[in-house]
Order: C-alpha cells, then sequence, then structure tokens
C-alpha cells in the first residue's frame, strides 16, 4: 500500500540525483535542459517532448533555444576574474553572445551582487529581454580594480525548441493525479532541483505499488514549460481529479502547503488533513496568482484543483535564488520527510470514497457481528471503534472520508481501516452517486 513504508533509504536516493544534476547548466531551453532529461530517463522511463521555436502556447511564443559553451571576465593581466566555468550562476541566464572590452564602471552596469550576503553569487536570468550580465559575490566585485576588461560570452539563441518530459503510470481508472516539477533552473539545488528528484523517487514508488489513480509527472521548464504541456494537453483537463506542484522539499523549514484556486479540492483537504496529523509543525498558505506552476494550473481558464506543496515556502529562505542555495542545504532526512508526506497525502486521495449506509435505521448492532470491542490484534481498539460509528453515522452518501476525518479529528487510516472493515460486514458501500 502507498505510504506504509520506511523511506528513509529514499532520502539518499534523492540527494544522490540531486548531486547528479546540480553541475549542469540548465535553462528554460537548451541542451542543459535535455541532458537533465536524460539524466532523470535512466531512473524511470520518460518520455521527451520538444515545442519549436515560435509555436504559440496560449498568449505566449517559444523562445529561441539557448545554448552556452564559456562565458568570462578577464582583467588586464588576463585573468578570468569572473569564470562561467566555475559556476555557472555566474551569467545571467538566457544572456545573447558577447565580446567586447570596456572599463570597470562600464562594465558595473551588468554586474549583479547580493550585497547583504557578500559570499552569495546572485540567480538572474532575462528569458524575454535581450540582454546580458554577470553575477558574482560582493567580496569579488570590492576587490575588481579599475581599468580595461574583456567582457565574453560564448552563448548563441537560434531556432531550436522547448523540451519537456512526462511519464504516465497507469492506475485501476483514468481519473489522473497530476505531479509537476519546474526543471529549469541551473545549479540550484533545493529551488527546484530537490523537486525533481523528490518527484522521480516518488514515480519510482508509485509504480511499484498498486494504485487507483493514474499519475502523470511532468518536468518542464517554469511558466514556459507548464503553458506548452497545458496548451497541449486541454483534451485531459476533465480527467485530472488532483495535482500537486513539488519544489523546495529538501531544506530543513516546514511544510508549506499552498492551497488550489478552488480551496476546498481533494488536494486541498488531503494535504490538510495530513499535515495536522503529521503532529510536525507546518502552514496552510492561501492561494495566490503568484509563485511556481500553480499560477497557470490555477488560472481562470484552467483552474485544475491543483495545490503546491513546498517545505520553506518559494522567496522565503535566505539562500533562495542564489549560490548558497547548494548540495549542504538539501538533506536526505528532509527529503525523505517530503516524499513521505506526498505519499500519505496520495494515500489519502486513493481511498477516498463516499459510503452509503446500508442499516441507516438506528446503530447497527456491531456485536453480533464481531465488531463491538472485539477487535483482537489492533492496539487501537478505542479508535478504530469510534472511527466505525463515524463512518456508519456520516455515510449518507454525500461526504467523503475526508470529510469525516475532518469532522471527527480521526486519522485518515483509521477511518478507512473502519470502511473496510464495515464494507466487508454489508453495512456500507461505496457511494457510486
Ligand atoms: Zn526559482
Amino acid at each position: 500500500m502507498i505510504g506504509l513504508q520506511d523511506y528513509g533509504a529514499s532520502g539518499y536516493k534523492i540527494y544522490e540525483l540531486i548531486a547528479r544534476l546540480y553541475p549542469i547548466c540548465r535553462s528554460i531551453t537548451g541542451d542543459g535542459l535535455r541532458q537533465t532529461l536524460e539524466t532523470i530517463s535512466e531512473y524511470i522511463p520518460l518520455q521527451v517532448h520538444e515545442v519549436p521555436t515560435g509555436t504559440n502556447v496560449f498568449d505566449w511564443q517559444i523562445p529561441r533555444e539557448w545554448n552556452i559553451s564559456d562565458a568570462y571576465v578577464k582583467n588586464a593581466d588576463g585573468q578570468r576574474v569572473i569564470d562561467f566555468k566555475k559556476n555557472n550562476l555566474h551569467v545571467v541566464n538566457y544572456s545573447v553572445p558577447l565580446s567586447r572590452k570596456m572599463n570597470l564602471n562600464e562594465l558595473r552596469r551588468y554586474l549583479h551582487t547580493i550585497p547583504e550576503h557578500p559570499d552569495w553569487i546572485p540567480y538572474r536570468t532575462t528569458y524575454y529581454d535581450e540582454a546580458w550580465g554577470f553575477c558574482l559575490t560582493q567580496r569579488k566585485l570590492d576587490a575588481m580594480e579599475d581599468g580595461q576588461y574583456e567582457v565574453r560570452i560564448d552563448s548563441t539563441l537560434s531556432a531550436g525548441s522547448l523540451s519537456y518530459g512526462e511519464w504516465i503510470i497507469p492506475g485501476e481508472t483514468d481519473e489522473r493525479v497530476l505531479l509537476f516539477a519546474h526543471i529549469c533552473h541551473p545549479s540550484l539545488c533545493n529551488d527546484n532541483l530537490s523537486g525533481v528528484a523528490m518527484l522521480v523517487e516518488l514515480a519510482r514508488v508509485l509504480s511499484s505499488v498498486p494504485h487507483r489513480f493514474t499519475y502523470h509527472f511532468v518536468f518542464a521548464p517554469a511558466t514556459i514549460g507548464s503553458l506548452s504541456w497545458l496548451s497541449r494537453n486541454e483534451n485531459i483537463f476533465s480527467k485530472i481529479k488532483h495535482g500537486l506542484v513539488a519544489s523546495v522539499v529538501g531544506d530543513s523549514g516546514k511544510m508549506h502547503y499552498k492551497k488550489s484556486r478552488q480551496e476546498t479540492a481533494a488536494i486541498d483537504r488531503a494535504a490538510m488533513h495530513v499535515l495536522k496529523q503529521s503532529g510536525k509543525p507546518y502552514e496552510i498558505v492561501e492561494f495566490s496568482p503568484w509563485g511556481y506552476d500553480e499560477r497557470q494550473f490555477c488560472s481562470p481558464g484552467i483552474n485544475l484543483p491543483v495545490g503546491r506543496l513546498t517545505r520553506s515556502p518559494n522567496g522565503a529562505y535566505p539562500e533562495y535564488h542564489s549560490s548558497a542555495d547548494d548540495l549542504s542545504l538539501v538533506k536526505e532526512e528532509f527529503l525523505a520527510d517530503s516524499l513521505e508526506t506526498y505519499l500519505n497525502i496520495l494515500c489519502c486521495l486513493e481511498s477516498n470514497f463516499r459510503y452509503k449506509n446500508l442499516q441507516p435505521m438506528g446503530e447497527p448492532q456491531l456485536g453480533k457481528r464481531g465488531l463491538y470491542r472485539k477487535m483482537g490484534g489492533f492496539q487501537d481498539v478505542e479508535i478504530l471503534q469510534l472511527a466505525m460509528l463515524w463512518m456508519l453515522n456520516q455515510s449518507d452518501g454525500t461526504r467523503d472520508l475526508l470529510d469525516i476525518a475532518d469532522k471527527s479529528d480521526i486519522g485518515y487510516r483509521q477511518l478507512d481501516r473502519a470502511a473496510v472493515l464495515l464494507t466487508e460486514h454489508g453495512l456500507i458501500e461505496v457511494s457510486q452517486d
């Protein structure tokens, strides 16, 4: 069954994949993105799609493909004072090609630092503006002397395509759960490699256990990638019953669930229930049209029941979008804990049926069916007893298991177990209405 094992070893596997993907220079298009999808394909059978430059996706257009082989700023002695080969964050992502000489004053306009964290390199992009720039530590900038510098960016912007990958794991029904991670950030671990690698492990776990839903995993660049996927999958929107956007799942922060635009969808109720039952600190965030790709999944014309589950929320940890979001920020234990939380939520959704009480005139006599305080083997007989009474009372065909969990404050697993027992004894049945 989903979510009942110990996922400690998974934390290590997730971390290992993050470490493998970390050095690659990714962007919203280009070979780094392809190489990332290829690496993921070694773990799960990803289907990779290419959307050609110029293709319209809703109100957007696929940009020219960006690739980069080298970039640097050399001082008068010919030393590389800023070197893309040492850290791919040094170049503003999507910078146009360039070869120029300029003095420090002129160059300064194109240099980005984080003054309050003088040892960190910021992460900057210029996807939709033809521009260029370099990012460096404040300490490095302070040490740069006046004089001439040679500035070179060996990048290309040309007709190509945007790549994304997906894997559909069929279940008993074609009703789908969408699991999405953006995959466009270069050497940054928590945002977004933790989400990418955790979903890979989640997909592997799910593919090894029986399940009702069809799980649809999508790995695509932020915004333009999710828009590309959405524009090519309008025909399956009605099948998507639940969804989660994953990123920032490896840091020590508490879990944050951001509600879908629908606010009371089953995914919202399942996530809130699991976090509450976990006994660990957590926070629920109301929907807002800001953040990750939930913005696209929850745009008004699409409005899918897709929430977002992170540890620290995006932008709310100091290392966010800087070189300090590195391998030391993500830890196996937090990755494993995030994976388990995802699995617990999916487990709830898998069995979140509405039941109908088949003996609704008064309480059915549980004793003569061996269901009253005779449940050998269970340590938590009292809770199970109570769970059965709640299930019997609330199962009028209108309330699902999550509603009853919420009302009764009894854990989902107990209610599910009670539902199985009561079904076996012919006292309730799944409502088909
Ligand atoms: Zn980001």
